[in-house]
């Protein structure tokens, strides 16, 4: 076994096959050492995600597809994280990669306001109000600033 890891620039240890760890999860995963999740989507992956159904194991790039592919039938990000069982900041994160802007968010983000602001009549704290409706403490504390 040679002293580094086959891949070029790679001074890691071999674990097998001549790769190091890292690259040997990368062969295994995508059938090439310095694959990248981008290479891999299984188009029936993202329709299973798509379907409320996602697989326990997506790549990056099929939740991203799947994610995209939501944003066009139009759901908001707090809709698809729910579809597709990740967070509304991976959502968020994969739209702004993709250079597209939250659709239809106005709606949901004057509704939150004026949940925020009911509750906030009703006397619950700023956590309390942030743990009923699933947003942050700062998020509460913006949107009872602003109004
Ligand atoms: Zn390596």
């Amino acid at each position: 076994m040679s002293a580094a890891c086959s891949v070029e620039h790679c001074p890691d240890k071999p674990r097998a096959k001549g790769l190091c760890n890292r690259h040997y999860k990368r062969w295994l995963k995508y059938g090439d050492p310095t694959g990248t999740p981008t290479q891999d989507v299984d188009e029936i992956a993202v329709q299973r995600a798509m379907n409320g159904q996602p697989p326990s194991r997506m790549t990056p790039a099929e939740r991203a597809a799947a994610t995209l592919a939501l944003h066009r039938q139009g759901l908001t990000g707090p809709q698809i994280a729910e579809q597709l069982r990740i967070s509304r900041r991976t959502v968020q994160r994969i739209r702004e990669a993709a250079g597209v802007a939250a659709k239809r968010d106005q709606a949901l983000v004057a509704s939150r306001k004026s949940a925020v602001l009911q509750l906030s009549t009703d006397g619950l704290t700023g956590r309390q109000i942030a743990a009923r409706l699933g947003i942050s403490d700062s998020r509460v504390s913006v949107i009872r600033r602003a109004a």
